[in-house]
């Protein structure tokens, strides 16, 4: 089980003061095998990154470049936030898709750049409010793991998110049925093209009182979480919600 959370263009170096909170209580979930994860923005990865030694917690990028280096002003390239600290970089968040036009082209590059850099790219994947009302939410989905998470990808260092666009910050979550609908579509096209078990997160409004619930469905292997993940208590709270799985 892995509880990744994405802090967003939220946090100064005063977060520091949260963060030492998390890894205070990091032992919590890290006893019971559960993974943590924080991406800060990448101005404090390498401040977060020093801190966590001490702890059980992974840091991340939130996007990075597919080149090494070069004329990219503004850009940050894998290799840059691996020698940061980072062990792994979120992909293809919903936001980066819409704000900066990312095509399942431009993801499936930026993952092979993590794993280029040594990371674990978290590829996200997820439909829009208007896709799930003209019922293609599977077509979508299923379009968005083929052409963001290609079988040239090293399955030992993937993972996969399943964030409907709509859930995203907006306290509304699909049914536990809809989740398990996805997910096994998912599992199925990524069984199809690794022999390794892939992680398949489900992002999108998880918060502590409803992370039970979400993280018992099948083939849910953790959780995403965006606005939750900036405060210890909601963070562990939700790590700790994790049930126990085989
Ligand atoms: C996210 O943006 O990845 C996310 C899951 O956000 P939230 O938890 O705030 O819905």
């Amino acid at each position: 089980m892995l509880i990744a959370g994405n802090w967003k263009m939220n946090g100064t170096p005063d977060s520091m003061e949260e963060f030492g909170r998390m890894i205070a209580r990091a032992p919590e979930a890290t006893a019971r095998g559960i993974d943590l994860l924080v991406c800060p923005p990448a101005v404090l990865i390498s401040k977060f990154a020093d801190r966590a030694t001490v702890s059980k917690i992974a840091i991340g990028g939130q996007d990075c470049h597919p080149k090494e280096k070069g004329a990219h002003t503004g850009d940050i390239s894998a290799e840059m936030l691996a020698a940061c600290g980072a062990s792994a970089v979120i992909v293809g968040h919903s936001e980066r898709r819409a704000d900066h036009g990312e095509t399942n082209q431009l993801v499936a590059e930026k993952a092979a750049a993590a794993q280029r850099a040594g990371l674990t790219a978290i590829v996200c994947v997820g439909e829009t409010e208007a896709e799930r009302d003209a019922g293609q939410t599977e077509s979508v989905v299923a379009a968005q793991v083929d052409a963001s998470a290609p079988p040239s990808l090293d399955a030992a260092k993937l993972v996969i998110a399943y964030e409907p666009v709509w859930a995203i910050g907006t306290g509304r979550t699909p049914s536990v049925e809809d989740v398990a609908a996805v997910h096994a579509l998912i599992r199925a096209k990524l069984e199809e093209r690794f022999d390794v078990p892939v992680r398949i997160l489900y992002g999108g409004s998880v918060k502590p009182s409803n992370a039970a619930e979400l993280l018992a469905v099948e083939n849910v292997d953790g959780a995403l979480v965006g606005g939750a993940s900036l405060k210890a208590d909601d963070f562990l709270g939700i790590a700790i919600a994790a049930p126990k799985k085989g």
